[in-house]
């Protein structure tokens, strides 16, 4: 899953795209959209050999040293990971074909990422991927 973010976010998935504050924007819709409470945004300092993001009971801490920071696929892979947590509880499988199909419908549905372009490459990479037409709101 990691090598497949890599690869198809290579340019995405780099450098500060968003102000804290439009990330916290972003969250706000999303989170609106799925029926849970945001989560809150946290910039942390942690080096480069630390995590990228983090994620605690309501709060999600990015690690800035790490030149990745505040950009949509990340905010989307860590709500995807939220969501489901507020949804299911902590119990779900954290990378499963269900998060799979939440993380890429938010990417589809807020124009980060067409389905059209993520849904083959994950068959390419062999991940296992509920569509993302299945995993809107009332889905879950
Ligand atoms: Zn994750």
């Amino acid at each position: 899953m990691y090598l497949w973010e890599n690869r198809n976010f290579e340019t995405l998935f780099i450098n500060h795209k968003l102000t804290l504050r439009t990330a916290r924007q972003f969250v706000k819709m999303v989170c609106r959209y799925y029926c849970v409470r945001p989560i809150t945004l946290k910039s942390v300092w942690l080096g480069p050999k630390s995590w990228t993001a983090q994620q605690l009971p309501n709060r999600l801490e990015v690690n800035m040293d790490r030149a990745i920071g505040w950009n949509l696929p990340l905010l989307a892979h860590e709500l995807a990971h939220h969501i489901l947590d507020k949804k299911l509880g902590p119990d779900h499988e954290a990378h499963g074909a269900l998060w799979f199909g939440v993380y890429l419908h938010i990417l589809d549905k807020y124009r980060i990422l067409g389905a059209d372009a993520t849904l083959p490459s994950t068959r390419r990479y062999g991940l296992r991927v509920k569509h993302p037409d299945k995993c809107k709101p009332g889905d879950l």
